[in-house]
């Protein structure tokens, strides 16, 4: 094409623009030089957004977008790419919030670096008081094996501690909290394993087994609670998100939160999910709670325990432990019913963690007695890791999402496939079959157990590798999602999973100015420059939240 030809559009463009005067519409905001990806319903590309009381005014050409508003603030994104604002579909903010306040256990590559780290805190905060830890990971040590609480007891023989295994599905406890709690030999525990050799107790637990000890480990005043809160809206800005979805709330959260909301605190959006539990359902008997940066309108419930731990629930046994049996199963089908319900008669999401393929056929059927057929009411199962081939077709009967996490896949594949066998294995993780549902899925990280960072959500759910680019061929690549696919998981769709779909989830004249600005093109750039993509700023609302 010669030159006159490729400047005809543009010529064109500008007469048709010349109906307008020169900037003579106001704008809080305009962003410029940018490689704008809408995610509209052509994903259409842009390069200038004009922004007024934190909607978006109008997309288009950059020289239309400068020259019909007037800004009082304008934002060169550099030609990088800007996307609707990032969402996680599922995590623990405030968990991962607290957890800052405790002993970081993340990464440590045996029981004895764990000791060590546990050591040096309570050296730092001496005292009585509980010693609370949480990241261990046994798949990262020399020979995988759970620990016992031995050296614990030498350690610290008169102050509890408790350290929570990277999923929260585990712990180990010293004798000291097993006496406070009133543990013996003699507990048990339904939905749980406190783990027993010779007669007497490891101090593992599994499940709700460790829920006895979930009120101390959450334990926390409101300003540690405000502190907690406001270091992990940091680090999410910081890594481009704009709203969270957070796995399991109670009352006394989302009341701070209102005040935080109302103080101007809280920037970043929260979708809440209460806890499965009968005071938060009270507090909420009159239905859903939507506010500018809160909305509660969803319960999440656990099904089961975790694979790394044992505790998923599965219809045939463990492969690599015949001892773990079939996995845990944490309430009776009767109260999930009853949650079911009580669900669809408040006006509520409901939202249940589901790891193993017996806990996902669980509660699809539970589901699926209340839901009845086709419905719009967004239920969701969290995780849907293991799945039974034949269930997948729910999904698609009752309308209901799959909220899943692609660094899970990417974690847990070096010894997922011990735990399910090889004949399972291939029907766990299973993004795309399960996309494929309802032609979209949730996507989300379930932070702290994973990296906070979208774009790590979004290179495991593309190329499916893990930090160390393995494995070269990529895991089950016919379960991996296109890059558009991904990039909706992370926006357009966790927007219709929170029912924020008419505000949020892509860039369009109307909806609010939430977006993330990237320093590559995510859509085109190669799989080897995946791995080194960076946030470069966070918007919420027309207003920069995070970045430079
Ligand atoms: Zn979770």
């Amino acid at each position: 094409m010669n030159r006159i030809a490729t400047l005809l559009p543009a010529v064109a463009l500008l007469f048709s623009s010349c109906k307008f005067a020169y900037r003579d519409r106001d704008a809080d905001l305009v962003v410029h030089n940018a490689r704008i990806c809408t995610l509209d319903g052509q994903n259409t590309q842009q390069t200038a957004m004009a922004i007024k009381d934190g909607r978006i005014l109008e997309l288009g050409p950059e020289f239309q977008i400068l020259n019909r508003y007037r800004a009082k603030r304008t934002y060169d994104a550099g030609a990088k790419a800007v996307y609707p604002g990032f969402i996680d579909g599922h995590c623990h903010f405030l968990g991962y919030g607290l957890n800052k306040q405790k002993v970081n256990l993340a990464g440590a590559k045996s029981w004895g670096e764990v000791l060590r780290r546990v050591s040096a805190y309570a050296d730092a905060h001496p005292g009585s008081g509980w010693v609370l830890g949480r990241g261990w990971d046994q798949n990262l040590w020399p020979g995988k094996a759970f620990p016992d609480n031995d050296s614990l007891n030498l350690l610290f023989p008169n102050r509890p501690v408790l350290l929570q295994r990277v999923d929260g599905h585990a712990a180990i406890v010293n004798r000291k909290a097993m006496d406070l709690a009133g543990l013996t030999a003699a507990s048990t525990i339904a939905g749980g394993l406190l783990e027993k050799r010779n007669g007497k107790l490891t101090g593992l637990l599994l499940d709700n087994a460790v829920s006895v000890f979930q009120k101390i480990f959450d334990d926390a005043d409101e300003p540690a609670k405000r502190e907690a809160l406001l270091a992990a809206q940091h680090d999410c800005l910081s890594a481009g998100l704009t709203m969270v979805c957070d796995a399991g709330l109670d009352a006394g959260t989302l009341a701070l939160l209102k005040r935080m909301q109302a103080d101007g605190s809280l920037k970043i959006r929260v979708y809440a999910m209460l806890a499965d539990d009968s005071a938060n359902f009270r507090q909420y008997a009159g239905g859903p709670y939507i506010g500018d940066r809160l909305i509660v309108r969803a319960v999440k419930c656990y099904a089961d325990g975790a694979l790394g731990s044992r505790g998923a629930l599965l219809i045939k046994p463990y492969s690599d432990d015949a001892a773990a049996g079939h996995g845990l199963q944490l309430a009776t089908r009767d109260h999930f019913l009853d949650v079911a319900r009580w669900c669809k008669a408040h006006g509520f999401q409901m939202a249940t963690h589901c790891i193993g393929d017996s806990a996902n056929r669980l509660l699809l059927g539970v589901y699926g007695e209340v839901l009845g057929g086709t419905n719009d009411l967004r239920w969701r199962i969290e995780h849907a890791q293991c799945m039974d081939p034949a269930d997948f077709k729910f999904f698609g009967q009752y309308n209901i999402i799959p909220s899943m996490q692609p660094t899970h896949a990417t974690s847990d594949m070096r010894w997922a496939v011990d735990r399910l066998g090889p004949e399972r294995i291939v029907n766990a993780y299973a993004l795309k079959r399960l996309m494929l549902q309802n032609g979209m899925i949730a996507l989300g990280t379930d932070f702290p157990v994973e990296a906070t960072d979208p774009l790590k959500t979004f290179y495991a759910a593309v190329v499916r590798k893990n930090a160390d680019g393995m494995p070269p061929e990529g895991f089950q690549m016919a379960d991996a999602l296109g890059r558009e696919h991904a990039l909706r998981g992370m926006t357009t769709w966790n927007a219709l999973a929170t029912f924020t779909e008419k505000d949020l989830g892509s860039l369009e004249a109307g909806k609010l100015a939430d977006f993330t600005v990237v320093d590559r093109d995510l859509l085109t750039v190669g799989g080897n420059l995946l791995p080194g993509a960076q946030v470069v700023a966070t918007f919420i609302n027309g207003e920069q939240v995070a970045g430079r």
